[in-house]
């Protein structure tokens, strides 16, 4: 059990770690310090770097639908308030919908349909004029569309809440070292004191070690570039999705105000658009991409633009299908370009399951959180008192975020997750696609 003034290090000023530095402080610890490599939070290489991501609680794992209900209350809470919008979930398939996907959202329906708390408010839809009661903005022939509608849930905007919760913890008394050379975790240190390894600080990039008795690893999809354990065997695999955008009018933007967040399961989501930037934002659903071409052998980790070009334009097929999604939902943006493309990266498991324990052989003084899997945002208002409760019991009694130290081969996961529809593909494809197509160029 780690002592409250002991000095903690967090790795990683993204969604987890700025949630475990508001409940270290909540809980008492008076010694926290965010390391964190981009030179502002909200950071750039934050997979919660975005407008906005789903808050929803449908899980197949009614285990995840009773901790997403009670993020959803926390949410609604004063720090977190301000950033949630609780413009109701549409879930659908297309028409064309494989199988796989059908099945998907009939899980998901399951998970909420009979719960006491949701299932009041569930519609199940059939139809383009069901799917307008509820999204009347919807203009597009929505073919074969089926689905539902659940109330509770939305968005939240995720990089405005970072920054809030960054605010709120450094007014509290956590400090932060910021910036690719002061804040950029390079190694961690350790010594054998009577027979036992434990953390005694972390380098960074400039050179400095920084003294802790305990540290936290919170890098999301860079984890296994500070611990490599955690890439190993498959147990932690850094992939990525396509975000796009779609510039709207002002007009255009209030004509959308309201909009249901909508997830058409075999081909992607959109959110109401953002007041401030006017941006509409997409995503397209699929397997993802990884990285195994990475610096560490075997491991895969978002790429570090070493060959010149950044990962900002989308694959095609994502384009494609994003395409395809706008011309069945709203078919006068369908022509329009796609603006600040980029590809997102997130750390995931072959179940799901997020990861917070200790590492291994590391006596309890170094923490890895990891496995976000792609739904970790939504969990932040209350991530941190699990990690508060790792610390406290000095044993992660949860099976699921056990430490695990190999998975499956990647290959293989396309059917222990119902939401990985279609094949994963390597990142270094899609660089030879830009490559060949001369967009995606660096500016640096
Ligand atoms: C396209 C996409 C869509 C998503 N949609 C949703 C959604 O709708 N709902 C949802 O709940 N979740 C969603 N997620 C997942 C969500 O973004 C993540 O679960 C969440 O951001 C994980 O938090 P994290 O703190 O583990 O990692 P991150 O938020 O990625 O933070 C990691 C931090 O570590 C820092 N860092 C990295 N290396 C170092 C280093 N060496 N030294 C110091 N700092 C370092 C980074 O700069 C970053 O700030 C989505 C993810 C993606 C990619």
């Amino acid at each position: 059990m780690a002592d409250k003034d002991d000095r903690v290090l967090i790795v990683g000023g993204g969604a987890w770690g700025l949630s475990t530095a508001l409940f270290l402080v909540e809980a008492g610890y008076t010694n926290v310090t965010i390391l964190e490599r981009a030179n502002s939070i909200p950071s750039p290489y934050s997979a919660a770097y975005d407008l906005n991501k789903i808050v929803r609680a449908e899980y197949e794992d009614a285990f995840y639908t009773e901790l997403a209900l009670k993020a959803i209350q926390a949410w609604k809470t004063p720090l977190f308030a301000p950033h949630y919008h609780q413009t109701g979930y549409i879930v659908a398939t297309s028409g064309s919908a494989p199988d796989k996907a059908i099945a998907t959202l009939e899980k998901s329906l399951a998970s909420v349909e009979k719960h006491p708390v949701f299932a009041p408010g569930i519609q199940r839809l059939d139809g383009p004029d069901a799917f307008r009661k509820h999204a009347w903005q919807l203009s597009g022939p929505l073919t074969g569309f089926r689905g539902y509608i659940n109330p509770l849930g939305g968005y939240a905007h995720s990089a405005n809440c970072l920054q809030a919760v960054w605010e709120h913890v450094s007014a509290c008394g956590v400090r932060s070292i910021l910036g690719n050379k002061a804040g950029c975790a390079v190694r961690l240190e350790y010594a054998e004191d009577a027979g036992q390894v434990k953390v005694t600080g972390v380098v960074t990039a400039d050179g400095k070690t920084h003294p802790a008795h305990l540290v936290i690893c919170a890098l999301g999809a860079h984890g296994a570039a500070l611990v490599p354990q955690l890439g190993a065997n498959n147990a932690n695999v850094a992939r990525c999705w396509s975000v796009a955008h779609v510039q709207l009018t002002e007009s255009e933007c209030n004509l959308l105000r309201g909009l249901p967040t909508t997830n058409v399961r075999d081909l992607g989501f959109f959110f109401e658009p953002d007041p401030k930037t006017r941006l509409f934002k997409l995503c397209p659903l699929g397997a993802g991409y990884t990285n195994y071409d990475s610096r560490v052998n075997g491991v895969s980790l978002p790429p570090d633009n070493k060959r010149g070009f950044q990962p900002n334009a989308i694959p095609k097929a994502d384009e494609l299908k994003l395409r395809r999604l706008l011309q069945e939902t709203f078919p006068w943006m369908a022509g329009r370009p796609f603006v600040d493309t980029k590809l997102c990266w997130f750390s995931d498991t072959a179940d799901s399951n997020y990861c917070i324990d200790f590492v291994p052989n590391t006596n309890r003084s170094v923490v890895a959180l990891s496995g976000d899997s792609g739904h970790g945002f939504k969990m932040m208002p209350i991530f941190g008192q699990w990690v508060v409760d790792l610390l406290t019991r000095g044993q992660q009694t949860e099976p699921r975020w056990q430490w695990r130290a190999h998975s499956k081969d990647c290959a293989q996961w396309g059917d222990s997750v119902s939401w990985r529809v279609g094949e994963a593909a390597e990142w270094k494809d899609i660089l030879e696609e830009q490559e060949e197509a001369g967009v995606g160029r660096s500016k640096l």
